[in-house]
């Protein structure tokens, strides 16, 4: 079989399945070890049995036994960067670029160029605690994860990204609280689905729940991380959440109770949903 018959045999099965067609483009670019424009290019070349044998039970994994593509292929690009997912980690999601993007934003805006101490809380992956450390020089980046095998892939992913981040180990603030240093931004995107809440089985057979459900009405860590922020924040200070697109209220209802005198943005993300708050404590 040719590359072409390769890419539309994996698409229609996909297409009858209800599955995604570009996944099938990601599963060859694996097998073959080539780049798209590569696969474009050599779309009449004939492809040796063992790599057809191979992708074809990737196709398999994806399309019938519904494990996303990601961890078959054991990566996902975050804003432009290669990270290492498996099952022990969120798979890092286009919402969160924009949260980096915002906190980015938020960090120029109130601190100016100057070096602050900034922490990730729930790193999983270290996607966003990695990103911005790259993206960011004068950040001083820190991150925590409850999950040792998370921890064990956000170190892999700092390693292999090249990024200086210092991972700490236990429950949303508790480590940081008992180093009894201060930040100055704090970002977290914590699980945040209610625990009765449907999920697609894509998601909820493959990913951990650790990193998904936040009690039963999705707001468990936000209230934990507000209530116990002011241990660790020096009074200027950022806080910057991602959450789920109909718990803004419940936001503003913690902000309210926590920090009634800050300022504050609750951001859509790209699909229109209200997706993110950045607090300012200026
Ligand atoms: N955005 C994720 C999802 O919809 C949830 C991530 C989270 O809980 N932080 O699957």
């Amino acid at each position: 079989m040719t590359i072409k018959e390769l890419l539309k045999y994996g698409e229609q099965l996909a297409q009858e399945h209800d599955k995604e067609e570009t996944a099938i483009k990601l599963l060859l670019m694996h097998y073959l070890q080539q780049e798209s424009y590569q696969l474009i290019m050599n779309m009449n070349q004939t492809v040796e049995v063992k790599q057809i044998d191979e992708f074809k039970a990737g196709v398999n994994e994806y399309v019938i036994n519904n494990v996303p593509v990601q961890h078959i292929i054991g990566h996902e690009y975050f804003y432009g960067y290669n990270f290492i997912v498996g099952p022990n980690v969120l798979i890092p999601r286009f919402e969160t670029e924009e949260l980096v993007a915002n906190v980015l934003a938020a960090y120029d805006e109130v601190f100016d160029g100057k070096e602050v101490n900034c922490v990730d809380v729930g790193t999983g992956s270290g996607a966003i605690a990695i990103t911005l450390s790259l993206e960011e020089a004068n950040l001083n980046m820190d991150a925590t994860d409850i999950s040792e095998e998370a921890l064990v892939v956000a170190k892999q992913n700092a390693k292999n990204l090249d990024a200086n981040v210092n991972f700490l180990a236990g429950d949303m603030l508790q480590p940081l609280i008992e180093s009894g240093k201060k930040y100055d931004i704090l970002v977290s995107n914590p699980p945040y689905i209610p625990e009765e809440e449907y999920v697609e089985a894509l998601v909820k057979d493959n990913e951990p729940h650790v990193a998904l459900f936040g009690g039963g009405d999705g707001m468990k860590f936000y209230r934990i991380i507000m209530s116990e922020a002011k241990k660790i924040l020096n009074s200027k200070n950022i806080l910057a959440f991602e959450h789920g697109w109909n718990q803004k209220e419940q936001m503003e209802t913690l902000i309210k109770e926590f920090y009634p005198n800050s300022e504050y943005e609750i951001l859509k993300d790209m699909n229109g949903k209200y997706r993110m708050t950045i607090i300012k404590n200026r």
